[in-house]
């Protein structure tokens, strides 16, 4: 397969050694905001900065070329990426995360909430820690498990970064030199704690994860996610 990397830093580069490993050649490498053809592609993988992540996913529609996006901190635009790929009919992918450990993570986390729903006697926190160069915070992988996963499955509707409010989900966003992702959840009542906590080991997991949804969605139309490649949840 041919692929096109959007964003060729330190995702980028090791989605580059797992797919020439797995047979793939890299067409284009996109460092920068200049221009490309897309259509040298057969497959593109964006992991690049919040502010472009759109307009390399919108690009790559347009064209009719499948994208995989990692990028986080850009969701704000995700709704408009949507509509366009089903207007155009298109194939997209975005994922906060993703590593396999991290997908099964957010699956005991469905089931966790679930669990908790009516037991008001616990209080729940994320914290995430990541490397200090990382830009948004927090993290796309503890937004998806607050958002998606933990208020989609309980009492909870909403959570506040830093900031410890009745009914809301607190996360705490700590960045540490080479701390390629850690998610904690707490659930914490006065006679117990109830904690699970993914930790990555390096940035691998998430570059397969990245290689195997581009290899998945060539041929397909729609906007699915990580729970349709892995076939989970
Ligand atoms: P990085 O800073 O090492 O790399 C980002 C690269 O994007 C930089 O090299 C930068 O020069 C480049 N860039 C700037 N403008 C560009 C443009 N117009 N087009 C293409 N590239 C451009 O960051 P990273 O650690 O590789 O992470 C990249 C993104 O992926 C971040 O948002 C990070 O949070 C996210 N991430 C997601 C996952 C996941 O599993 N979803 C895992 C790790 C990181």
């Amino acid at each position: 397969m041919k692929i096109a990397l959007l964003g060729y830093g330190r995702m980028g580069k090791e989605i580059e050694k797992i797919a020439v490993s797995r047979g793939h050649e890299i067409v284009i490498r996109k460092d920068v905001d200049d221009k490309i053809d897309i259509t040298l592609a057969d497959v593109a993988i964006d992991f690049s900065i919040p502010t472009v992540a759109f307009n390399n996913i919108s690009n790559c529609i347009n064209h009719q070329i499948p994208v995989i996006s990692g990028t986080t901190g850009w969701l704000n635009e995700y709704t408009k990426a949507v509509n366009l790929c089903e207007e155009k009919q298109g194939a997209f992918i975005y994922a906060s995360n993703f590593s396999l450990g991290v997908n099964i993570f957010f699956e005991l986390n469905k089931n966790l909430a679930r669990m908790m729903t009516n037991l008001n006697q616990y209080k729940v926190s994320l914290e995430e820690i990541h490397h200090t160069q990382k830009l948004d915070a927090p993290s796309g992988t503890a937004i998806s498990l607050a958002n998606d996963i933990i208020a989609e499955h309980s009492n909870y509707k909403q959570w506040k970064l830093e900031e410890s409010i009745e009914n809301t989900i607190n996360i705490t966003a700590k960045r540490i030199d080479d701390i390629p992702g850690t998610h904690t959840v707490t659930y914490k009542s006065e006679v117990d704690t109830i904690t699970i906590e993914h930790i990555a080991h390096n940035r691998q997991g998430f570059a397969l994860g990245a290689v195997i949804a581009a290899e998945w969605i060539v041929g397909k139309t729609g906007v699915f996610t990580m729970n349709d490649v892995l076939n989970i949840g």
